[in-house]
Formats: structure tokens, C-alpha cells, sequence
């Protein structure tokens, strides 16, 4: 069978490694390389890290735990079930792709552009060539062009700015989360330390370089913690959240083409995994393959929704009372697990308990209730 992967991101390398020698596999990739330009803080959990490692040592850091910090500067620490690891996605992307020529002929700089009748279009150094193909994964990122040309719905998308700088950690092994509506418009920002560095950013729904320059210039704690603005390293990106219908017939979308991302965080990386491991247990049975990944992440990704859109109606004083109401339950964290959201369900009564903001609880229920 002669399967097209568009893509060579960690989706398409994991997924022509999860198709396997029997098939006949061409990844297609626009750029040069893989993994460049870089669009990834490089935290994931160290479940996730633990089925990564035996195809790429590219830990950086381990991870304890995270401060959650309001708007207000107040932080408090939690440790959830599972400890995160930060990667470097630039040695991850090489590494997978090293890996997936095993199994793959590649060709980069080719541009797939077009589809019809089991005959795609790929644009190469400026000439057109046409391949022909039985079966086609969209692995190409959050602007999908194989999306776009089967007529997939397409996700919302987030927008994402962050830097490299020198950052004064409050601890080299917790991230830190920064909340309220100075710093991102319905989500977070974030700093990931890595030794006397950060990777400091924001993902919102809009405008992500002001309210970088808000956290870095106006922020009670962040802002005084910047050692320096010169800026190591800058990247943007995009973050599609909401998981779309991923098959029609013979077309598969995964990773960040399909929305497999969590999104209360954003990360992509575990749960564009999770699709491979299932692809190769159904494939070429690609609709047994969606069953499987709706079983499996799609429980997990509705409940993520339900916390993404609770950011967008939180207040500032809201996070700031919910910060302090968590110094007294730190241990509810325990509980929580980074990739799976319903672990929250778990501590669900307690905090329903616990919370004593009327209004704040009936945006929490208003929430889980859709
Ligand atoms: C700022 C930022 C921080 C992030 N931080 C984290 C994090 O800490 N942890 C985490 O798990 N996730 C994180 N993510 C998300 C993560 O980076 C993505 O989920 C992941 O890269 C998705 O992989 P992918 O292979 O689906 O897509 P991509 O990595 O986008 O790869 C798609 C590939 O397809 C190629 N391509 C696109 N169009 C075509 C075409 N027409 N023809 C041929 N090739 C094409 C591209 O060049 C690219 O190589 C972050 C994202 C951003 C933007």
C-alpha cells in the first residue's frame, strides 16, 4: 500500500514509524528540515518522555511541579501525580525523523499543495510532481493544507509568542503559570526554567506580543525576576484547540492538523503520541483508528475544553482567590494528573466544598455543565 505522510514533525515521523516496513511510505516535509523554526516550550510529562527516550535522549530538565501564580503575584506550589520533563524539541524532531527514514523514503524541501482521486500535487524547487497514493496522513501542522483540501472542519486557533532569557527561577525545577487578564486574553503565560535561563511566554487568543510585554515589564513577580531582556532565542506559533472529526475514507489527519492537543495547556506532544500508538495497532483500518483514539483521548480532550473555556470567564479576582484557597488543599494536587484533565473530576466535591465564592462556583458548574 503507498501511504502519503505530509509532515515531517513528531506526527509524521511516529506516524510512518507506526505504519511500519509493509507499506510503502513517502513523508513529504516543505522545509529543509525537521523541527526548525522551533514553535515549543519542550515540557511533557515524563509518561510521555518515557515512550519518547528510546528514540531521542533530549531531556534538558526535570520538572517537579508548577507554581500557580495570580494576578495579584501570589504563588502557590503544587506537585500533581506525574513529574515533567523539558525537552529540546530541535535534537526530538531530527532524531524522530532520523528514525522514520527507516521505514520512509523522505523528501524535503516539497510542498504538498493539492488532491484529487488518489493523486496529490507536491511542489518541488518550483516544479510540480504528482504522486500517486492509497492512503494519506495529514501531519502537517496547524494550517493543514491536507486539511484544507478534503474540506476538514478546522480548530480554533490560539496564537503563541515566547522568548529564551535570563530569568531569576523562584525554583529551577517548577514551571511557573501566570494568570489573569493582563497576561493573556483566555489563557496563560508561562516560564519554564533551564539553568540560569527561561523560556518565557504567552498563549492567548489574541495579541500574544503584548502580553509578553506586560509579564515582562509589568508583572509583580515575573517582571522583577528577568535578569536580562536579551532575548537567546524567540519563536511564534500557532496552538489549534478542539479536537476536529480527524478521517474521511482514506485521510487521516494527526497531531496539530486534527487539534490532538491539550487544551488547557496546549501541549501537543502527548496526545499526537497516543494517535501513533493507536495507528499502529489499527492501521490501515482508519476508521477503527479514530474509534480507538476517541476512546482513548477524546474523553480527555472534551474535559480539557471545559477548563479552556473556564479561563476566559475567570477574573482577576477569582484566580487571586483561588490561589489562596489553594495553599490550604496543596495536597488535592496529588490527585492530578498533567495529561489526563478528568483527573480533576476526582477532587471535584472537595473543591466544590471548599469554595466559598458563590458566584465563582456557579461559573465553575455553568462550565462543567456544557
Ligand atoms: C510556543 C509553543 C509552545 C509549545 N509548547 C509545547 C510544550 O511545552 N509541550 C507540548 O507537548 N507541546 C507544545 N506545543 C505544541 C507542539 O509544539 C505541537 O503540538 C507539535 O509540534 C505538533 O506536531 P505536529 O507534527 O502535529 O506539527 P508540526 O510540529 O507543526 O509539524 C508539521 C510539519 O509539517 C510541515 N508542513 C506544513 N505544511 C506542509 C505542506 N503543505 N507540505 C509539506 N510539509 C508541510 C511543516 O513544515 C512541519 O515540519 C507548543 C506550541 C507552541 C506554538
Amino acid at each position: 500500500m503507498r501511504v502519503l505522510i505530509v509532515g515531517a514533525g513528531p506526527a509524521g515521523s511516529l506516524s510512518a514509524m507506526a505504519i511500519g516496513k509493509k507499506h510503502d511510505i513517502l513523508i513529504v516535509e516543505e522545509h529543509q528540515s525537521a523541527g526548525f523554526p522551533v514553535q515549543c516550550a519542550g515540557l511533557i510529562s515524563e509518561d510521555c518522555y518515557g515512550r519518547l527516550r528510546r528514540y531521542s535522549k533530549c531531556k534538558l530538565n526535570d520538572i517537579r511541579g508548577a507554581f500557580f501564580i495570580a494576578p495579584n503575584g501570589e504563588a502557590v506550589e503544587l506537585e500533581g501525580k506525574c513529574r515533567g520533563i523539558v525537552i529540546e524539541r530541535k535534537i526530538l524532531d531530527r532524531d524522530l525523523l532520523a528514525k522514520a527514514s527507516e521505514f520512509a523514503e523522505i523528501w524535503v524541501k516539497s510542498k504538498f499543495v493539492d488532491a484529487k482521486n488518489g493523486k496529490a500535487e507536491i511542489l518541488q524547487l518550483g516544479n510540480r510532481t504528482t504522486i500517486e497514493f492509497d492512503a494519506m496522513i495529514g501531519a502537517d501542522g496547524a494550517y493543514s493544507a491536507v486539511a484544507r483540501c478534503f474540506n476538514f472542519e478546522r480548530p480554533e486557533i490560539l496564537s503563541a509568542v515566547q522568548i529564551e532569557c535570563r530569568y531569576e527561577a523562584l525554583s529551577d525545577d517548577m514551571v511557573e503559570l501566570f494568570f489573569g487578564k493582563s497576561y493573556s486574553d483566555g489563557f496563560f503565560a508561562y516560564a519554564i526554567p533551564l539553568d540560569e535561563n527561561a523560556r518565557v511566554g504567552v498563549v492567548s487568543r489574541s495579541n500574544p506580543k503584548f502580553y509578553l510585554e506586560n509579564l515582562i515589564k509589568k508583572h509583580p513577580s515575573a517582571s522583577r525576576r528577568i535578569v536580562s531582556s536579551k532575548i537567546i532565542e524567540l519563536n511564534a506559533g500557532a496552538i489549534p484547540v478542539g479536537l476536529v472529526d480527524f478521517v474521511k475514507d482514506n485521510i487521516a489527519l494527526i497531531g496539530d492538523s486534527a487539534g490532538m492537543v491539550k487544551p488547557y495547556t496546549g501541549g501537543g506532544l502527548f496526545y499526537l503520541l497516543r494517535a501513533t500508538e493507536i495507528l499502529k495497532e489499527t492501521f490501515p483500518n482508519l476508521r477503527k483508528f479514530k474509534e480507538e483514539y476517541l476512546k482513548s483521548i477524546g474523553r480527555e480532550i472534551s474535559f480539557g475544553m471545559k477548563i479552556y473555556r473556564l479561563y476566559s470567564k475567570l477574573e482577576d479576582e477569582d484566580y487571586n482567590y483561588i490561589v489562596r484557597m489553594a495553599k490550604d488543599h496543596a495536597h488535592l494536587a496529588k490527585e492530578l494528573h498533567m495529561d489526563c484533565p478528568s483527573t480533576l473530576l476526582r477532587v471535584l466535591p472537595t473543591i466544590i466544598k471548599i469554595v466559598r465564592k458563590p458566584k465563582l462556583l456557579k461559573k465553575l458548574l455553568s462550565v462543567l455543565a456544557t
